[in-house]
């Protein structure tokens, strides 16, 4: 395998393999020794993580047991929309660490993290409309992975004071890494830690900092996996995939992008093309199965996704951009379409797929419960569309379907609503918005906020069509500058206020 800064020195290039590993070992033991802070150690199931972690491992078995007394976690964030193979790799991975652990009496303790379920891809896409991730509003990673371990390495501190962050990270893998991994050396206060702006009381440890991508693999390929994984399926799973990076523990924005990895998630719309997956299928044909998750993630990264989204923003206020409005959340219909396409794609994996994905979740049952909150309660869309959706597409009953049932207007009342509004879906959207507010309101005792609320539905709503409301925009946008213009004109030609001097007065 290509090493990424090629030219760079191996660690062990001056006193070998077997020296080199027993003075990191050494100094690993002698930092767990030292004080009673617990051990994080963060676990994606790459390389680099799985390389630490070996490394960890093998220092503290050699400890004597009245001396691995302190906690080492090893964590590892799982989004909800990790690329299926890699999750049911990394999740075994954890049941064997936490199995090889129990039965060796070490002090490992493996936590799989999700996110909230407000926090999820799905929820955020499907539920609140937010368009697929870019550059420019990239929403998902601070939510999806940042959040999940940031909480977990918070809870460690609070309850001991202080956390031993133990992460992957190589000078090797970037030149950007490495200058980043300079400026924090500097700020170092204990020999080897670093610490963590993001993360007060928790310092940094990253034991292959000097190593390269090649003295990664001889470790891994030489060293046997201490807790019974298979190294080499490893190896195969990079050969399968592509040449990236791959996604580390993410604990704050510095950390690299993890989009562009096969430890990414499927449905990642920052890469041009999700190459990790199309290689997997490419190389294998028993990966085939894949392939409509494939199809909805390329359906995601539309060039043009203007006709799928709201011309106003999440607030209902019209933005113009060039005179044009920058497209708000996915309108109603899309977000129905995009729930259609993620449960086709479940259903065609289940009825297809080998027999070990026949149980695929692709969104789960929490999620779907959240989304069909959102849509009713937040958004007033008390259609109630979901459970319909999902017997359609499933061909199954939606579990808790009557849960929703108390609404100000049922399906032969809506009609009739969207009958008598005809064309006209924004006063439709507006009417039945109303109705819902005011009923969602009826049983509190203080009203307070209603009338703002109304006043802001109104707002949103009191246009003819969206080329209606683009016009008032425009036509706001222009009184707004020429006030302006005129403001500033009268303040220049005013007459200067002049102190007037000591003799005059
Ligand atoms: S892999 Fe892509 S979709 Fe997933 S958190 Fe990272 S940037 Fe977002």
């Amino acid at each position: 395998m290509a090493n990424r800064l090629a030219g760079l020195p191996s660690v062990f290039q001056e006193d070998g393999i077997g020296e080199t590993l027993r003075q990191h070992k050494h100094f690993v033991q002698q930092l767990y020794l030292e004080d009673e802070v617990p051990w994080v150690v963060g676990y994606s199931g790459g390389k680099d993580s799985t390389a630490t972690l070996q490394l960890v491992w093998l220092a503290i078995a050699e400890l004597d047991e009245s001396q691995r007394q302190k906690p080492v976690h090893v964590i590892s964030t799982d989004t909800l929309v990790e690329n299926p193979i890699v999750a049911a790799w990394v999740t075994h991975s954890l049941d064997k660490i936490n199995e090889a652990a129990k039965a060796s009496s070490l002090p490992f303790v493996a936590h799989r993290l999700t996110p909230e379920v407000e926090d999820t891809f799905w929820v955020n896409l499907i539920g609140k409309g937010y368009p697929a991730p870019r550059h420019k509003f990239r929403w998902c990673t601070e939510r999806l992975k940042i959040k999940p371990s940031n909480r977990f390495i918070r809870n460690v501190v609070r309850r001991n004071g202080e956390a031993i962050l133990v992460l992957g990270t190589r000078k090797a893998e970037s030149a950007k890494r490495a200058s980043t991994m300079k400026k924090l050396e500097e700020h170092r206060v204990r020999d080897r830690l670093s610490p963590n702006a993001s993360l007060p009381g928790c310092l940094v440890l990253s034991p292959l900092e000097d190593w390269s991508n090649d003295d990664v693999w001889l470790f891994l390929m030489q060293v046997d996996n201490p807790w019974g994984y298979r190294n080499k399926d490893l190896l195969t799973m990079y050969q399968g995939a592509s040449e990236d990076g791959e996604c580390p523990l993410v604990v704050d924005t510095s950390t690299p992008s993890c989009g562009d990895s096969r430890f990414g998630c499927w449905v990642c719309t920052l890469v041009d093309k999700d190459r990790s997956m199309t290689a997997m299928i490419q190389n294998d044909e028993e990966k085939e199965w894949m392939l409509p998750l494939l199809e909805l993630r390329n359906e995601l990264d539309t060039p043009n996704d203007r006709p799928l989204r709201d011309f106003r923003r999440m607030t209902g206020a019209v933005q113009l951009f060039h005179d044009r409005p920058i497209p708000g959340p996915y309108t109603q219909k899309a977000r129905e379409t995009w729930l259609r396409r993620v449960l086709q794609a479940q259903r065609w994996v289940r009825e297809n797929g080998p027999k070990d994905v026949r149980s695929i979740e692709l969104i789960t049952a929490a999620e779907l419960a959240e989304i069909r909150r959102i849509w009713v309660v937040e958004k007033h869309e008390i259609e109630d569309l979901l459970p319909g959706i999902y017997e359609e597409e499933t061909g199954e009953p939606y579990p808790d379907a009557a849960s929703r049932n108390d609404s100000p207007l049922g399906p032969e009342g809506l009609e009739a609503l969207k009958q008598v509004c005809g064309d006209d879906s924004l006063h439709y959207e507006l009417t039945r918005n109303l109705l819902s507010l005011e009923w969602q309101y009826r049983t509190h005792l203080k009203r307070r906020g209603l009338l703002d609320r109304i006043e802001a539905m109104v707002r949103r709503g009191y246009y003819e069509s969206a080329d209606d409301a683009t016009d008032y925009a425009r036509k706001r946008k222009h009184a707004l500058d020429a006030a302006r213009e005129l403001a500033a004109r009268e303040i220049d030609e005013a007459p200067r206020y002049a102190k007037p001097s000591l003799f005059e007065v």
